[in-house]
């Protein structure tokens, strides 16, 4: 049979040297392993599940942007956490996003083990997917604390990604509206 997450925590734990009958440990390897579940839950998501038809009729072809919505992830290599803030823009053609749910797609592909490019790109094209957007921009910007706490150990920097699909990439006005937005 295979070990239950909890199991693996206890093991991982034991392997550090630790005393797992401590009082203080006694509980981690099962709120570590559902910690973990919560963490990794968007695997069991689906898009559609997660927009659930929260796309409403508009004759608007204005940009939308929704920006500032924090973000925390695991990154892949490491699985530590990346913590920061993603910034979504896109052109209407007939149908919006509830707004909430842009916040709900984020948090689905967050939810998984990831690379910040990946992030970015996953929830541009989901965006453009349902919406059917013209164009559709997403910036993250996040801390990764596998650089600041290993390795190079480097507290101050940030990472940034962008993805620009369909007019944000083809057109410079576009884009640059996009940002001037962004820096208000
Ligand atoms: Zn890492």
């Amino acid at each position: 049979m295979k070990p239950t997450p909890a199991e693996l925590y206890a093991s991982l734990i034991s392997s550090t040297g630790e005393d797992l009958q401590r009082p203080g440990l006694q509980g981690t390897p099962a709120r570590a392993a559902t910690a973990f579940e919560y963490l990794t839950s968007g695997y069991k998501q689906s898009v559609q599940e997660v927009v659930n038809d929260a796309l409403f009729p508009s004759d608007s072809n204005d940009m939308v942007v929704v920006r500032d919505i924090e973000l925390f992830s695991l990154c892949e290599h490491h699985m530590l956490p990346f913590i920061g803030k993603a910034h979504v823009g896109y052109i209407p053609t007939g149908k919006v996003l509830g707004l909430s749910k842009v916040a709900r797609i984020i948090d689905m592909y967050a939810r998984r083990l990831q690379i910040q490019e990946q992030l970015t790109h996953q929830v541009a094209s989901t965006i453009a997917e349902v919406t059917g957007a013209a164009g559709v921009g997403v910036i993250i910007e996040a801390k990764h604390l596998c650089m600041m706490m290993r390795g190079v150990e480097k507290q101050n920097s940030v990472m940034k990604t962008s993805a620009m699909l369909g007019s944000f990439r083809a057109n410079l006005s576009t884009r640059s509206e996009f940002l001037a937005l962004l820096n208000n």
